[in-house]
């Protein structure tokens, strides 16, 4: 068809956030549509692309996928210098990769391109909430980061923001779309 004429227009976007948050799934479960329960930690980072179609255009997406470990941090701005577009990941189970995101949100807002457009996913939110009908609303009990809490400071700090679950596929590809939108895109 026409469409695949068209020539992609590229997204370059970084995923940053503490280590096993679920960086490598949410990107997994976005290009593959595919989960691993126990997955191999990235080392240094990894490039994936995927193409995604955007009403009239179609983007193409370069990921890098970051290592959460702090002995790669000194390795992010490479990553983050010349993206369009970020993703700060936290789990919902742990307060404290939520204190981590937030500082990489303010890395990003005074060392990354003054455009970029920053989204925060809370992922793990299967572990919280029944996410299949009839699951045991028990599971609750794991939440460390209230939603209104995260909403909030997305908010002041101008934050696409959305809770996922690589695991189960919700609001991947939400975050990835939404995203798109932000961006200017010339054609
Ligand atoms: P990364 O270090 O941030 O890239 O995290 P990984 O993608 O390697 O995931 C770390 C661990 O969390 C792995 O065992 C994953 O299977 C698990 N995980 C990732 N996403 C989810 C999710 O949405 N729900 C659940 N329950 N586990 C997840």
């Amino acid at each position: 068809s026409q469409q695949q004429n068209i020539k992609p227009i590229q997204v370059k976007l970084v995923l940053l956030g503490e280590a096993a948050v679920g960086k490598s799934s949410l990107v997994l479960r976005f290009v593959n549509n595919d989960f691993q329960e126990n997955k191999e930690p990235t080392i240094g980072a990894a490039f994936l692309t995927q193409k995604c179609r955007m009403e009239d255009k179609v983007l193409k997406f370069e990921i890098w996928d970051t290592a959460g470990q702090e002995r790669f941090h000194s390795l992010a701005p490479m990553y983050y210098r010349n993206a369009q577009a970020a993703v700060v990941v936290y789990d919902v189970t742990k307060a404290a990769s939520l204190d981590k995101a937030k500082s990489w949100v303010k890395e990003l807002q005074r060392q990354a391109s003054p455009n970029i457009v920053i989204a925060l996913a809370g992922n793990k939110i299967d572990l919280v909430q029944p996410v299949d009908e009839g699951e045991e609303e028990s599971a609750n009990s794991g939440r460390q980061v209230p939603t209104e809490e995260a909403k909030a400071y997305a908010n002041e700090f101008g934050l696409l923001f959305f809770e996922t679950s690589a695991k189960k596929g919700v609001g991947v590809r939400e975050v990835f779309t939404e995203i798109a939108k932000k961006i200017p895109l010339e054609l």
